[in-house]
């Protein structure tokens, strides 16, 4: 490994090539600038990718926002994209005993009516009463900091079970109690203080959110999104490295001095590239940390106090999917898809969807007949998940209440997304919180600009992420 030059003086740089990575540079860019983006791996866009199955262009990572904040869609409209909102249909969860829509009128499943027939016919009439009467107690001085239990002593261990469980397992591949109520839910909590129940508080929290539906995305995937961001970045005079990652940043006077070096592929493709090429640096007035949390702090240890709790571990999620010729799922017999209920027997994966009938725009691409899935694997406190098209598809199958059979596989992949999806907890939200805090004092100080930024560390997910990369440049320029 050698250095190849002396450091090369940049207006900023952004390490990671991510969504919120790729946001920074872009914005940089809006704000005149001319950004260096390192990224460790061969290809930007992280935890958001595409790929293709029977010929078909489709999401192989994350498929969409969440459109409880505005943000994103705004994004993608600047970016020249259209926003697609899935097709309209319920959330089904598969039990061994029992298969129901969810109840729509609710966050991450928590009803904000417990009348609700959608809630009854899932709860049975005298759990949905039981729930409503403990949901009547008055309010304590402060109430359970993590989903779970938040849910269990407003409404019971039925309304957890059935209900929220499936729902965070399915997207946030975490137990509810590991997760923290504030960042799954932002003002959750404070609305059931204010209104006295969590029934009203989730009524009162819904009554906030835009109208339509709680996920959008892009026409034609999702991975258009950082694609678009890359490429525009770029045209606008950004640099984008990609197999180069940074080693370290460190105090340059009144600047940063970063150190990257090329990386290579590593033979596991789940672990990150191992750093053996030639040593790049660079001296700037502005830095933002774009990476998870494992490498951003590490790098970061240099700069502020980066001790902190555990991290829980993400779950080992992996995903088969399958483009299936069937006609007989034209009807889309279990909506856009379902969950499944942990401790189930008679299925192994934990979730379905059923891509080509949630988005109108890959529903376009497919010809007659054809229906692209994802079953999903992994749960949290799963060490190993062994995936299989026959699995999946024998799973597929009982979730959707059709016989396939293997003749009828066009095309399938199978993913692996190990690791990648830590939950955020009461404590690290908090460890989070303190590193923001340092880091501003830092900014306060002049010596220098330095912003985090990224899903971890701004809430949970894409809608979080993009006001916070946006933003934070903002703030650096
Ligand atoms: C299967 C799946 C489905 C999902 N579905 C959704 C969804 O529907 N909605 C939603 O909101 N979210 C979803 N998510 C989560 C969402 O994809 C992520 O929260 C988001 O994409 C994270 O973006 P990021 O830029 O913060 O991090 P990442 O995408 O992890 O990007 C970080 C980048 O930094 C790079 N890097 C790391 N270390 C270094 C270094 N030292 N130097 C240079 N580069 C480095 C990494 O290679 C990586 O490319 C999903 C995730 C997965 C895996």
């Amino acid at each position: 490994m050698t250095n190849t030059s002396d450091p090369q003086r940049v207006d900023a740089v952004v390490i990671g090539g991510g969504m919120a990575g790729l946001i920074a540079a872009w914005q940089f860019t809006q704000e005149g600038l001319r950004p260096v983006l390192v990224e460790s791996r061969g290809y930007t866009g992280g935890l958001v990718a595409g790929s293709t199955l029977a010929g078909i262009s489709y999401d192989i990572g994350a498929e969409g926002w969440a459109t409880r904040l505005p943000d994103s869609a705004e994004l993608a409209t600047e970016l020249g994209l259209t926003v697609e909102t899935p097709a309209t249909a319920p959330s089904w969860v598969y039990f061994d005993d029992a298969c129901f829509a969810m109840p729509t009128n609710a966050i991450l499943g928590i009803p904000a009516d417990l009348s609700d027939l959608a809630v009854i016919s899932a709860l049975g009439a005298d759990e949905a009463a039981r729930a409503a009467e403990l949901d009547r107690a008055p309010m304590p001085e402060e109430l359970p900091r993590d989903l779970g239990t938040l849910v269990a002593s407003r409404m019971g261990p039925e309304v957890l079970r059935r209900l929220v469980t499936p729902i965070a397992g399915g997207i946030h591949a975490a137990d509810p109690h590991v997760l923290s109520a504030d960042v799954v839910s932002p003002g959750l909590r404070a609305a059931t203080q204010a209104t006295g129940s969590l029934a009203a508080g989730v009524a009162l929290c819904r009554s906030r959110m835009p109208g339509g539906p709680a996920v959008a995305s892009v026409a034609g995937g999702m991975f258009t999104m950082p694609a678009e961001l890359h490429r525009q970045a770029e045209r606008a005079g950004a640099t984008i490295m990609t197999r180069m990652g940074a080693r370290e940043v460190t105090h340059h006077g009144d600047e940063w001095l970063v150190e990257a070096a090329g990386t290579s592929r590593n033979p596991n493709p789940s672990l990150p590239p191992i750093p053996d090429g030639d040593v790049r640096s660079f001296v700037t007035p502005r830095v933002v940390v774009a990476c998870s949390a494992g490498p951003a702090t590490k790098l970061l240890s240099s700069v502020i106090d980066t001790a902190g709790p555990e991290m829980v571990p993400g779950a080992p999620i992996g995903h088969v999917n399958l483009a299936l010729q069937a006609p007989e799922l034209d009807a889309n017999p279990r909506g856009n898809g379902m969950l499944v209920a942990p401790g189930t027997t008679t299925v192994t994966a934990k979730a379905l969807t059923h891509m080509s009938a949630k988005w109108p725009s890959l529903a376009q691409s497919c010809p007659d007949g054809l229906h692209l899935l994802r079953v999903s694997y992994g749960r949290s406190g799963e060490t190993n998940v062994a995936l299989s098209v026959d699995q999946a598809l024998a799973d597929a199958s009982v979730l959707l209440g059709v016989d396939l059979s293997a003749d009828q596989v066009v095309d399938s992949q199978i993913i692996h997304w190990t690791g990648s999806l830590a939950p955020t907890t009461p404590q690290t939200r908090a460890w989070r919180d303190g590193l923001h805090r340092q880091l501003e004092a830092l900014n306060q100080a002049g010596r220098g600009g330095i912003g985090l930024v990224g899903a971890w560390a701004s809430g949970s997910g894409i809608a979080a992420l993009v006001p916070q990369a946006r933003q934070t440049v903002r703030q650096l320029v």
